[in-house]
């Protein structure tokens, strides 16, 4: 591997994937993160993770599109020669996704069949395609949810897709072990983003209800979860292998 480590972050404009790129940035890693529809967001990531001093670059990608998997699979590897200078990257962080809310009593075959797209066959086939880009003896963190632990009704179809991705990674974990590459979930607790309509951050009853939940007395933010990715991804988490880190404050324990 180079020196520089690279990583690519999917969901990278906003929320969760933002706060993860910035946090990698400030270690030293340079950054290859994606957007769906949010151009200006992502550039004004970008700029952000220049003037942290590292090398960046926003690629379009929707994550439920698996068809076009290979089309990005070959952007990512011109972009990695022309603006890094690299044949490989070194991290995958498999953040971006959706929430649809709905009890299993009206969830349509629709919201279903987006849901397992984006969540789960997005991390499954996008991981699959980027594996031959990816460097011996790096890392993967699929990111899952608290819900897949805990339960809150209206949330089955997008909990088990999560509960899909925890799967998963034990699945890779155990395939990629000949590689070196070390395959982790990263599971938020509930955090203040734009997600499900920004509901938990602008909605100050839900925000309290939740916060009762978390011992440490409030929601999360996105640099809680950003700060721990860039942990696992330090040089100190290198055996940690197969596992399942929530990253919740202790909410529902
Ligand atoms: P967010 O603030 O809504 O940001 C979503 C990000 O994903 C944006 O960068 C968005 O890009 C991108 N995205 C959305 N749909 C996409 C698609 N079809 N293809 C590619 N990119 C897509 O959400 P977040 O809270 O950061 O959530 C990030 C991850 O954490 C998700 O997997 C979510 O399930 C998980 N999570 C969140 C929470 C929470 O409470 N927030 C808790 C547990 C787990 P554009 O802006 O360009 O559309």
């Amino acid at each position: 591997m180079a020196d520089t480590k690279i990583a690519v972050i999917t969901g990278a404009s906003r929320g969760l994937g933002r706060s993860m790129a910035l946090h990698l940035a400030a270690q030293g890693v340079d950054i290859v993160g994606t957007f769906h529809s949010d151009k200006e967001e992502a550039a004004k990531v970008a700029q952000q993770i220049e003037g942290q001093g590292r090398r960046v670059a926003m690629l379009q990608l929707d994550v439920g599109e698996s068809a076009r998997f290979s089309d990005f699979a070959s952007d990512l590897s011109s972009v990695l020669q022309s603006e890094f200078g690299q044949d490989h990257f070194d991290f995958l962080v498999n953040n971006a996704g959706i929430g649809i809310y709905a009890s299993v009593t009206d969830t349509t075959e629709e919201q279903f069949d987006e849901l397992m797209q984006v969540q789960l066959k997005g991390p499954f086939f996008l991981t699959q395609k980027l594996l031959p880009l990816m460097a011996d003896g790096g890392r993967i963190l699929n990111v899952s949810s608290g819900l897949a632990r805990f339960t809150i009704p209206g949330y089955a179809a997008y909990a088990a897709a999560k509960g899909g991705v925890e799967v998963l990674t034990r699945y890779l974990a155990k395939e990629l072990g000949p590689r070196g590459i070390t395959v982790n979930t990263v599971a938020p607790g509930v955090i203040e983003t734009d997600f499900g309509g920004g509901v938990v951050r602008d909605n100050p009853d839900m925000n309290q209800q939740l916060a009762a939940t978390i011992p440490l007395g409030r929601v999360g933010l996105p640099d809680d979860v950003g700060g721990a990715v860039a942990l696992l991804l330090s040089e100190g988490g290198r055996w940690v292998n197969g596992e399942r880190i929530e990253v919740s404050g202790g909410q529902n324990i």
